[in-house]
């Protein structure tokens, strides 16, 4: 596309921009005293609005340059990180986001100590999957030459994002936060990316990083066996022709936790004569035009399913089990003009501060999760942060359906937000008010031939039933299994109380083995984004199998009494936080593994801290030997 660039084209890109990233931008390209006291966007006055805009424009007719800026040095990243957010940053939080803005090539990547010393002979990585972890794991055996090789039980890179292909799925954390930070200035079409413009993202990342040429596809890992005596781990492969076996020195276990769709097991089901239709298994050539259709589920994919099928189907059911805290975002659906990708590639910094600014609104989530005794004692229900939101969620709902009493007094859940993953609205609460969609919350009884009994008696005719009910997220590493040092099934293991793992991604006993967006991996809160956590936990394996070959070793696993503190640490800070209580709504939760009560997805530290624990490997919990 080419852009006419005049004066009015840079002071339209500047002013769509976001102008705390065009604030630190400039300052770290000017120095200029002025913009250093400017405040924050929301507190711009319209001469300082004026003032920040006019002195970009003018650098950027002199200055603008595709080359990205230098890394900074330690004192003015500080500096300029200090400004972007207005508060000084105390050593953890400035450690764990000093390569939020990516300066660096390969921000958080592990390298070898003094240049790479010679591998042992055919010391050979596998990584299991292809989504984003496994390409992060990937990136970093080639950034090492490590050799290794992906396993892809599909055929095509993509993970998660190959087979979510239902309509209107794209990214609901904006993509500029949802990339990898190695990948400088990509051009998303959109604000926040469709499902298929991610598949290409990914597919293009596999490509140029070399990780393509290094995947083999239609691959299903079934069986890892460790064998003590060599220290390698025997894989038994699926394979479109059978199964085939590989010895490898190390695994990486790329799965992801959405890799298992949950299929509801309803009465009556076998009996219904329409299609029943799971997103994750979304057929590529149906059409709702003119159909009745019951879409079962208000999480992040019902969420979306909603209103592209109600504008065509006769008549849509939407059955909530539980209510969601829904909320917008803005920019969501909206394509990057053509003068904001100028900006990207063309004023030196505006990407790497519109990452960090775009990131640092997740900053202080940490102050949901926990409570204010004090606020309690006051009458307030959380504390006072989480109980603005919940106001602010609810005169949203109100808006949204207009007013509707009756749609309201069902939309509100009694439970406080955060303490589930935060559903992002894609016209859902609108959708609700269409002539043609009933939101049905009386609980499901069975499924007829021709529909869905609910408790109240109703029988609901359908001929699509669209099951939006999520993923077995419990079941990790599943349907695969680890045989580990004494032969036992890594679901063996976990039998007690659930998959566990030492800082989410080892287990004693499964030596040079490591799981990406492991049990309790998923940052609960202060976190930043989920990209940046595969590409440190990749590292965090790295850093393993670095210190191994460093030191002429062949194995290196977690010691028994380091997971068990870890893991009773775990217990007891998640404890505290709000998804364990009555007033997170713990019930329905899928971040809680309800057989055995306890967090299950999420590490329940403090952001920062987590990002310590993952990138400073405490060398006394691990026996290298
Ligand atoms: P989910 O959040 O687990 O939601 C499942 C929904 O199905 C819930 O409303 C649940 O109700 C309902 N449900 C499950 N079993 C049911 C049953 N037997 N009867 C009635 N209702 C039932 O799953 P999801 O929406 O697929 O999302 C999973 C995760 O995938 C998200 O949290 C997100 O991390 C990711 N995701 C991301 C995006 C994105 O970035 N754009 C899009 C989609 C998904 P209860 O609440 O009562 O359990």
């Amino acid at each position: 596309m080419t852009v006419n660039v005049d004066d009015a084209f840079i002071r339209r890109a500047v002013e769509l921009a976001d102008l705390n990233a065009v604030r630190v931008a400039l300052y770290q390209q000017t120095h200029d005293p002025q913009i250093y006291e400017l405040p924050m966007a929301a507190q711009l006055d319209d001469a300082q609005r004026e003032l920040l805009i006019s002195k970009t424009v003018d650098w950027l007719k002199d200055h603008a340059s595709s080359e990205m800026p230098a890394e900074p040095d330690e004192a003015e990243l500080r500096t300029l990180m200090n400004l972007a957010t207005k508060e000084e940053m105390p050593d953890l939080e400035f450690n764990a986001r000093r390569d939020l803005a990516s300066f660096k090539d390969y921000p958080w990547t592990a390298s070898w100590t003094n240049g790479k010393p010679a591998l042992p002979e055919n010391f050979r990585v596998a990584i299991v999957g292809s989504g984003f972890s496994g390409l992060a794991a990937a990136v970093q055996m080639e950034l090492l030459g490590i050799p290794y090789v992906v396993l892809e039980r599909r055929p095509e890179p993509g993970g998660t994002w190959t087979i979510n292909r239902y309509p209107d799925v794209r990214v609901d954390t904006i993509s500029i936060t949802y990339e990898f930070s190695f990948e400088k200035r990509y051009p998303w079409t959109e604000y926040f990316g469709r499902g298929h413009e991610v598949r290409e993202y990914l597919q293009y990342i596999s490509k140029k990083y070399g990780v393509l040429a290094n995947t083999l596809f239609d691959r299903d890992l079934q069986k890892a066996t460790f064998n003590p005596d060599s220290d390698t781990w025997t894989l038994q492969i699926g394979t479109p022709d059978g199964t085939e076996t590989m010895e490898v020195n190390a695994v990486i276990n790329a799965m992801g936790t959405f890799a298992n769709p949950n299929f509801p097991s309803f009465e009556g089901m076998d009996s219904f004569e329409g299609q029943i239709i799971h997103p994750a298994r979304w057929p590529e050539d149906w059409d709702a035009t003119g159909k009745r259709v019951a879409v079962i589920g208000n999480g992040s994919t019902g969420v979306q399913i909603v209103r592209p099928v109600s504008q065509v189907a006769e008549h849509v059911d939407v059955y909530q089990r539980t209510p969601q805290w829904i909320s917008p975002r803005a920019l969501y659906g909206d394509p990057v003009e053509p003068e904001i990708r100028w900006l990207q590639d063309n004023f030196p910094g505006y990407w790497n501060w519109w990452r960090y600014m775009a990131i640092a609104g997740l900053f202080q989530t940490h102050g949901f999760i926990l409570p204010d005794e004090e606020w309690q004692a006051k009458g307030g229900t959380w504390n006072a942060m989480s109980d603005g939101l919940r106001d602010t969620l609810i005169a949203y709902i109100k808006d949204q359906v207009k007013g509707d009493q009756e749609l309201i007094d069902k939309l509100i859940p009694d439970y406080a937000p955060f303490s589930r993953r935060p559903v992002v609205d894609n016209g859902w609460y609108e959708s609700l008010t269409r002539d043609n969609v009933e939101l049905v919350t009386s609980p499901i009884v069975r499924i007829t031939p021709t529909g869905i009994e609910t408790e109240d008696g109703k029988i609901h005719p359908v001929d699509t039933i669209i099951t939006a009910t999520g993923f077995e997220v419990a079941k990790y590493v599943w349907p695969a299994d680890y045989l580990g040092k004494d032969g036992q099934s890594i679901h063996d293991f976990w039998s007690k109380d659930g998959p566990r793992a030492y800082i989410s991604m080892m287990v004693p006993n499964y030596p040079n083995m490591w799981m990406l967006y492991g049990p309790n991996s998923q940052p609960l809160s202060g976190g930043t984004g989920l990209p940046i956590w595969y590409v440190i936990w990749a590292a965090y394996a790295a850093q393993c199998m670095v210190k191994m070959i460093e030191q002429g070793k062949r194995r290196v696993e977690v010691k028994q009494d380091a997971y068990e503190r870890y893991n009773e640490a775990l217990d007891a800070e998640a404890s505290k936080t709000i998804l364990m209580q009555k007033i997170g709504g713990i019930d329905h939760n899928y971040y809680i593994n309800h057989e055995h009560n306890r967090m299950q997805v999420n590490a329940p530290w403090y952001g920062p801290e987590y990002h310590r624990m993952c990138t400073e490997v405490e060398w006394d919990d691990l026996e290298i030997s």
